[in-house]
Order: structure tokens, then sequence, then C-alpha cells
């Protein structure tokens, strides 16, 4: 692994439910935001389903979130804020959401794309990744490479775009990190702005996302860190 030095003048994070972005990459937003870079952030489902709550109405649950999102959103120096609205649950690689992802990407012309490992499963024995996810992470790298770039993928949308690069997040064989020393504060207070999700436990959030952070950064000798698969789509550097 190594450190990506990288400044982009501009990011564009997809990702699945509203407070997905914040836990995967929230540090890396916020860095890159305070550096001067154009940040953009697609929620694509309204996250109504998030609750083992059977008393919280889902059009309730989703319009709180939504709230979450908007003020998470401020911490980490969003400065477009897109929420695709589509049922919880159902996120799919069709050619429908590759249409909505191409047409977002030409027309923020983000030089860095921040999303889901799809390929990533099996988190140990107990934890598996949601289908939300897997289905948005190959979603969007099927949009920036080649659906984006290409003039003939959705002729009648924007003049085609060329990411430079995609982090992928929750990645399980990570190849870089982030130094996220100076933003990892406005990590938590960006995770915990999703009350919803947190069941009164907001100390305890705060404790897992600084030691994840710490643990990643150790490896590198560095102090709190967020870790990525890089990949170029081809012909980029
Ligand atoms: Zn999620």
């Amino acid at each position: 692994m190594y450190e990506l030095k990288a400044k982009p003048k501009s990011a564009l994070a997809i990702f699945a439910h509203p407070d997905d972005a914040d836990v995967a990459c929230g540090g890396t937003l916020a860095l890159w935001s305070s550096l001067g870079a154009r940040v953009g952030l697609v929620v694509c489902t309204r996250g109504e389903k998030g609750t083992v709550d059977v008393g919280l109405k889902p059009d309730d649950l989703a319009e709180q979130r939504a709230e979450e999102v908007r003020s998470a959103s401020r911490f980490l120096g969003v400065d477009e804020l897109y929420l695709l609205e589509l049922n919880d649950g159902e996120v799919t690689n069709t050619l429908d959401l590759r249409s909505r992802l191409v047409g977002l990407v030409r027309r923020f012309r983000p030089e860095v794309v921040l999303t889901p490992d799809p390929t990533a499963v099996f988190f140990g024995e107990h934890i598996y990744n949601h289908r939300d996810h897997r289905e948005l992470g190959y979603a969007v790298l099927d949009s920036i490479f080649p659906a984006a770039m290409l003039p003939h993928y959705f002729p009648d949308d924007q003049p085609p775009h060329r990411v430079t690069t995609a982090l992928l997040a929750g990645a399980l064989e990570p190849t870089c990190v982030v130094d996220i020393s100076g933003s990892l504060e406005l990590k938590i207070q960006a995770v915990t702005c999703h009350r919803s999700q947190l069941q009164g436990e907001a100390e305890a959030m705060d404790h897992v996302l600084r030691a994840r952070a710490s643990e990643l950064g150790r490896r590198l000798g560095l102090r709190y860190c967020e870790a990525f698969r890089r990949i170029s789509p081809a012909g980029t550097q």
C-alpha cells in the first residue's frame, strides 16, 4: 500500500445510502474540499428501509435521512448533492441506472470518482456486503468506463468525459491510503449527523471510526487514514 497524495480539482462520490459516503470516504472528501476541490455527492436511495423499528414509516425515515445527509454534507464541504431517490434495497446495475450515472458524470466532469468496491463481499464470518453496494459499485465502474468516455454511449447526453481515477471504498485488498489526519474530526461530525442510524451510540461510532482510521494509518506510519483500491480506467494514468 502507498499513500495517495493526489490533490484533485474535482471529485464525485457515488454511494447507495445517505450515510455511506461519510463512513467510506468522508475524511478524503473533507480534505480535498479544504484544498479547493469541487466535491459532489450522489446518494442513490432514500434509505427508507434502514431501521429495525416497524413503527417508523418509511417515508418519514426517508425524510429524516435526507435532512441528515444535507447536514453531513456541510461538514464534508460538498458543493453539489444529488439525491436520486431510488428505493432502498432495489439498486440494480441496469441500463437505466447507468444512463443516470453517465449523465451525472458527464455533467459534473470529476477527475476522481469514489464508490464502493463491488468485489468486496464477505467481511469476516459475520458480515457480508449489502446488495445495493455491490450493484452500485459495478454500475459506477461500468458507467465511467467505457460509457461516460465514449460518444456513442448515450449520445444524446452531455459530451463524453474521462474519469482519471476511481477509488473503491470498503476494499478487501486496498492499494492506497489517503492521510485524513487533518479531516478526521469533520468525518466524525458528518457520520454522527446520521442520528437515525446510530441508535444513540454516537460515542461508540466515534471510537470505531477513530480506531479504524488509526489502524490503517499505522501501516504507513501515519496517524489517521482511509484506504481504497485505486483504478485508473484504460487509457488514463
Ligand atoms: Zn449502505
